[in-house]
Order: structure tokens, then C-alpha cells, then sequence
């Protein structure tokens, strides 16, 4: 059985995780990935949540100096 006979397109993509310099091959059907590996999904949702302020329960802490410019 060969589904997409002759379909096959390879996709050379890098890591959007920020500081990551590894690259990978997209293999997905939709071509929808963007991390090398699942590590750095995980960290980049972990930052996004941190940064985004969604999940904290409590208020925001002191804000950073240089935070604002
Ligand atoms: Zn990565």
C-alpha cells in the first residue's frame, strides 16, 4: 500500500525554540512541526505560559528594571 505515491517531499526546517540551533526533517502530513523534539515543545509552552502571566493564581511580582523600555 502506498498512499501520496511520489508525494514524498522532504522538509528541512529549524527548531523555532529559541537558543535551539538543531534542525530536523518534517515528516508530518501537514507540516506542522516546529520543534525538534518534543523537549523543546514542552520548554516553549512552559515560557509561553510564564510570560503570557496565564496560570498564575497570584498577582504579578515586582516588575524587572529594563522591562519596559
Ligand atoms: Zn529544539
Amino acid at each position: 500500500m502506498q498512499l501520496h505515491a511520489g508525494g514524498l517531499v522532504r522538509r528541512a526546517r529549524c527548531c523555532a525554540a529559541p537558543g535551539c540551533p538543531a534542525s530536523f526533517i518534517d515528516t508530518t502530513k501537514r507540516g506542522q512541526r516546529r520543534y525538534c523534539s518534543g523537549a523543546c515543545s514542552a520548554r516553549l509552552r512552559m515560557h509561553r505560559r510564564r510570560s503570557s502571566g496565564i496560570g498564575g493564581a497570584g498577582p504579578d511580582p515586582l516588575p524587572l528594571p529594563g522591562n519596559r523600555a
